[in-house]
């Protein structure tokens, strides 16, 4: 089963929940602004896949 979860910088993730997975994370951070989405116990895990980026970004680090 499939949903669509939303995260505050309004990235947008496609999310399906695995039982049985090869080992994964425990815990699934937003690739756009680093905040934690969702964090699950070990025996259920779920996918998440970017299907749709902010409109806008957050600024970037300064580093170089
Ligand atoms: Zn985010």
């Amino acid at each position: 089963m499939k949903q669509t979860v939303r995260c505050q910088c309004g990235a947008l993730y496609e999310r399906e929940e695995h039982q049985t997975v090869v080992r994964w994370r425990d815990a699934f951070n937003c690739v756009v602004c680093g905040r934690e989405i969702e964090d699950w116990s070990r025996s259920r895990r779920a996918i998440f896949r970017l299907i749709r980026r902010p409109v806008s970004l957050p600024e970037r680090p300064p580093s170089g």
